[in-house]
């Protein structure tokens, strides 16, 4: 048993799916400050793989009926939900009443009014609430905001970015527009929106966006196939963004007066690449999500605030409504 600030808190993640599964529970054999120390799922035939490759006691394994008795158990400090978008605002209120602190997926949830009633339940039960904003953690989607906030090539004129690829399974819930809330901008679009904010180092004041043409009307019956949206920033520059669910584009541009700085690709899990006036970057690869956990963790036990808090999801999903308003409208949507 560790003890103080030495102890590793431990995480159950809510939803064992792909991005659980495939990138957060590896990650957390990598952490110093956070480890895997429960499991919350549907889907009993997954239990036995999961506690034999995370050694996982049975007392830290719930159900979603079960979930709001984690209340009673010390072993888990922080509760991660990593279930479709519009299910994060019920579970993150379930785990704050529980008494956990709580990491949430992105997006945050699907209306602003969710949200706030997030943020209040963890501030309720005084505990801290963060977004899965992984590339807070990366080295070059750092470098972009450190390139861009302290004007190391000027003032930025303008940026452009990408995020998009063909979607498969026309089944999934991420097509489904009461699971998602929407389509690629909800799921990629929102790494473009956040890429603005960090590198600019401001938020938007106002949009127009542009649905593209729907080739598969039949798969993207309920959620765009693809739009470009138009941010407009408080000193009147204008942030171009374009998602995808047909189109493959991974990309954050940046152009400053005394030159372009961009990453070329941006919003991986690994691999990213970046040039700036001065060539290309050369910068450490790193696992996002063990620093991004290890962050969290650091926050709680050190009591300083985590740098994606709650607040940073709820301005996101108040941009993203008023790109769907601009969308649906074909007018330029203020954002207040
Ligand atoms: P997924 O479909 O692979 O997994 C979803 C999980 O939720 C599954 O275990 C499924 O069983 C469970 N689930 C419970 N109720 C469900 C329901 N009614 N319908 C469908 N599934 C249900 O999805 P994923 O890719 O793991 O995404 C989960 C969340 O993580 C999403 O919010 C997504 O935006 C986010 N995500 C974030 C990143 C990132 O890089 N930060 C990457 C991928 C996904």
């Amino acid at each position: 048993m560790q003890n103080g600030d030495q102890k590793k808190l431990g995480i159950a993640l809510v939803g064992l799916g792909g991005y659980a599964g495939g990138q957060l529970a590896p990650a957390l054999k990598q952490t110093s400050d956070c480890y895997l120390a429960g499991i919350v799922t549907g889907t009993p035939s997954k239990i036995d793989t999961w506690k034999s490759n995370y050694n996982i006691p049975d007392k830290n394994v719930y159900n979603y009926q079960n979930f709001d008795t984690i209340k009673d158990n010390p072993a888990i400090d922080i509760v991660y939900v990593v279930l479709p978008n519009a299910m994060h605002a019920e579970y993150v209120i379930r785990a704050a009443k529980a008494g956990k602190h709580v990491i949430t997926e992105k997006p945050m949830a699907i209306t602003t009014e969710d949200c706030d009633r997030m943020i209040a339940a963890c501030k309720e039960a005084g505990k801290m609430l963060s977004v899965g904003y992984r590339l807070h953690f990366e080295p070059y989607n750092l470098e972009m905001a450190r390139l861009g906030t302290k004007k190391i090539y000027g003032n930025i004129k303008k940026m452009n970015a990408g995020f998009g690829f063909p979607i498969g399974d026309p089944t999934q819930w991420r097509l489904n527009k009461k699971l998602a809330g929407g389509g690629p901008l909800e799921d990629v679009g929102i790494y473009c929106i956040q890429g603005f904010c960090y590198t600019t180092g401001m938020d938007p004041v106002a949009v127009t966006a542009q649905e593209g043409p729907k080739t598969d009307k039949e798969k993207f019956r309920d959620v765009e196939q693809s739009l470009a949206w138009q941010l407009e920033m408080p000193n009147g520059i204008i942030c171009e963004g374009n998602a995808s669910y047909s189109e493959g584009m991974n990309f954050l541009k940046a152009e400053a007066d005394k030159g372009t700085f961009e990453l070329t690709s941006a919003f991986n899990y690994s691999g990213q690449k970046g040039y700036s006036p001065e060539g290309a970057m050369d910068l450490p690869g790193v696992n996002q999500q063990a620093k991004q956990m290890d962050d969290f963790a650091q926050a709680i036990k050190n009591k300083h605030a985590t740098p994606v808090p709650g607040e940073m999801g709820k301005r996101d999903v108040k941009i993203i409504q008023a790109i769907y308003k601009a969308m649906v409208t074909g007018k330029r949507v203020e954002i207040s």
